[in-house]
């Protein structure tokens, strides 16, 4: 079966696995136990993965804290940053996001809206995208606290301006977070070149890493000055303090050797990715011109991510049909169960919602392995 859900999740690269077998099996220390070689051993594998991940993203290695995924990271800046400077008295409680964003943004700035909290969704644009004049104006009003706006939606591939808001959120010197977790390993990320992106999510489960590992970067105020922010886990201080708990270095180490492989392979991926893109939507408009639409601009997206409507198909009957020679979805694997509330803030209506599907291609495809879609009439 062709896999092109790669957007849920991918395969782990064998080169992950084979980093990782060895802290399943002998070297199965504590990194934060002491003196002898076991455990030592285990913080050394913990600090090179520190490396690679920050040398992945352009931080310092004490930015990256390891969590259990992307919808960790996002909870624990985003409730972290608000309990931390939104509990005294007379405190800015304001946050700020957008409609689009994954439901671990979205549910989590609910939750805070819920407790007293100022939370606002902005409108986005037919691309689901946000723009610096928008953003600007709305943090020019209401001076967020924190503002979360995503890289790179997982729905519909477009990304945001993220260069300019950072130069914004730089000037205005407000928190910014960005959830990057589409992007890793398909467009450049240089957090040297991005000081307003003040805290980043990061899943490894989506770039050939295994899942149950993430990280969240938190930028340091000054080269000293840690930035603060309330845990989740409270415990034995593990990871400066923002995260308790043993580290799961196995799963720490695969993060570590997929993070070095996407910094290694972004240029191939990215032309491999745009060229297979290019080929499948050629098939698309040719085979089946005035049958479907896609939802993407064509600039300024994820390479690779296809969001398209069959018109008058009901997708998830589309989706049964190729189940045993493809998979793909019909947008999110997380709320799959749900119309896509990213399609109805782009403006799409309920019956182009129930239209789409998105495809979501990896490199090691092949242009004859899609020969399939020229099947579909
Ligand atoms: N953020 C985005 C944009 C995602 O696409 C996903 C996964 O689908 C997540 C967060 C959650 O990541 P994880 O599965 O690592 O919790």
């Amino acid at each position: 079966m062709l896999y092109l859900d790669n957007s849920a999740t991918t395969k782990i690269h064998p080169e992950v696995l084979e980093a990782m077998m060895p802290y399943l099996q002998e070297e199965y220390g504590n990194p934060s136990s002491k003196f002898y070689s076991l455990a030592e051993n285990a913080k050394k594998a913990v600090a090179k993965a520190r490396e690679q991940v920050a040398s992945l993203l352009g931080c310092d290695p004490d930015e990256v804290v390891f969590t259990s995924g992307a919808t960790e990271s996002n909870n624990m800046i985003i409730k972290g940053i608000a309990d931390y400077y939104g509990r005294e008295d007379g405190a800015n409680k304001r946050l700020m996001t957008t409609k689009v964003e994954h439901p671990s943004v979205i549910e989590t700035f609910n939750f805070l809206g819920e407790r007293g909290y100022e939370v606002s969704f902005l409108d986005v644009d037919q691309y689901a995208r946000v723009t610096v004049e928008q953003i600007k104006e709305a943090a020019a009003q209401t001076q967020p606290l924190l503002t979360s706006i995503m890289w790179g939606n997982n729905e519909i591939g477009s990304l945001n301006p993220i260069a300019e808001l950072s130069a914004l959120f730089e000037e205005n010197g407000l928190f910014f977070h960005t959830d990057a977790t589409q992007v890793i390993g398909k467009v450049p990320v240089d957090l040297k070149n991005l000081k307003g992106v003040r805290f980043l999510s990061m899943s490894g489960h989506k770039i050939g890493g295994p899942k149950g590992i993430g990280a969240a970067i938190i930028r340091k105020q000054s080269k000293e000055i840690y930035t603060r922010l309330t845990p989740l886990m409270h415990g034995g201080g593990q990871e400066n303090n923002y995260r308790s708990g043993t580290l799961a270095v196995h799963n720490i180490v695969g993060l570590g050797k997929a993070a070095e492989l996407a910094a290694a392979n972004l240029e191939q991926n990215v032309q491999r990715l745009t060229e297979l893109e290019q080929y499948l939507t050629d098939i698309f408009k040719t085979n089946l011109s005035g049958k479907i639409k896609f939802n993407s601009d064509e600039k300024d997206k994820i390479p690779g991510l296809i969001s398209l409507q069959f018109i008058g198909v009901n997708n998830e009957l589309l989706l049964k049909k190729l189940a045993d020679y493809v998979a793909l979805s019909s947008g999110s694997a997380c709320s799959s169960s749900k119309p896509s509330h990213v399609l109805s803030a782009a403006g799409r209506s309920l019956e182009e919602v129930r239209q789409t599907i998105r495809i979501s291609l990896e490199r090691e495809v092949s242009e004859k392995d899609l020969f399939i879609f020229k099947k579909i009439q």
